[in-house]
């Protein structure tokens, strides 16, 4: 056996949206086998039926550096899961801890897609993201503010349907007015829009408006909120968003 021999292995497990009815059959099964399960308190809140077996190692907001570590560490030699909200790939841990894994490598691991919040929030809006739409996070914490409002910028130009994840933490509450601001310069008032909040979690929120009126709302966007707003085909019917995939252009129905 090489020095760096490993029985261990690490899963990065996307957990899903909220409720444990949309952890997938696989990341149920990974978390079982786990003998240790790292992650957010938030999100291990939310698994604890599912992990009651595992050691169970918690770690705040913010602490995401040192988690990825310790997970990699634990790994060479335990089952470990490293668990982030929805998919591990949207803004979630999968790229830092492969980063950290490159490091110390070969490191035996794997990632587990979950169900990410835009798709459970558009399946409660309706069909908002039939479409070509870009995904764009305003957490600037990592990314720097020009980079973000270029985006903004460019999605609304192109007409994607847009998909805002992170609209405001605490201390960061004006990006967002920023950001629509951005985009009522190519698209119109009333352009659909849905803000849905805390998705198959408690307290879930699902509100349908337009572009127009998005900032009577601004209160209550929070980090538990994402926002979607439709490209210039979308259309609201019976409280819902429909973005037209094409069919209309070629077919009758
Ligand atoms: N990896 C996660 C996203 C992490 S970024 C995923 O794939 O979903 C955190 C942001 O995701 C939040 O600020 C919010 O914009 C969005 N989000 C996560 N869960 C949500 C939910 N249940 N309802 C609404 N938005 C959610």
């Amino acid at each position: 056996m090489s020095p760096s021999r490993s029985q261990g292995k690490l899963y990065i497990v996307g957990i899903g949206p909220g409720g444990t009815e949309h952890l997938t059959k696989k990341a149920e099964s990974v978390l079982h086998s786990s003998e240790f399960v790292i992650g957010n308190g938030t999100y291990l809140d939310q698994m604890a039926t599912v992990i009651k077996g595992a050691k169970i190692i918690r770690s705040g907001m913010g602490g995401e550096v040192e988690r990825a570590k310790k997970a990699v560490e634990l790994s060479r030699d335990h089952v470990v899961s490293i668990v982030s909200g929805g998919d591990a790939n949207v803004y979630g841990m999968a790229g830092l801890v492969l980063e950290v894994a490159q490091k110390e490598g070969n490191i035996d691991l794997e990632i587990i897609p979950g169900v990410t919040a835009v798709s459970a929030a558009a399946s409660l809006l309706g069909a908002p993201i039939v479409s070509d739409f870009a995904v764009i996070s305003l957490s600037d914490l990592l990314t720097p503010m020009e980079v973000i409002e270029r985006r903004f910028k460019s999605a609304a130009e192109a007409d994607f349907v847009i998909a805002i994840y992170n609209p405001k933490s605490r201390n960061r509450r004006e990006n967002f007015g920023t950001a629509i601001g951005i985009i009522r310069e190519y698209r119109n008032d009333n352009t659909p829009v849905g803000i849905v909040k805390s998705a198959t979690r408690e307290g879930e929120t699902v509100i349908v408006t337009t572009l127009g009126k998005i900032m009577e709302y601004n209160d209550i966007i929070d980090m538990s909120t994402l926002v979607l707003i439709g490209n210039s085909e979308s259309r609201l019917w019976n409280n819902r968003i429909i973005t037209p995939r094409g069919y209309q252009r070629k077919y009758d129905y």
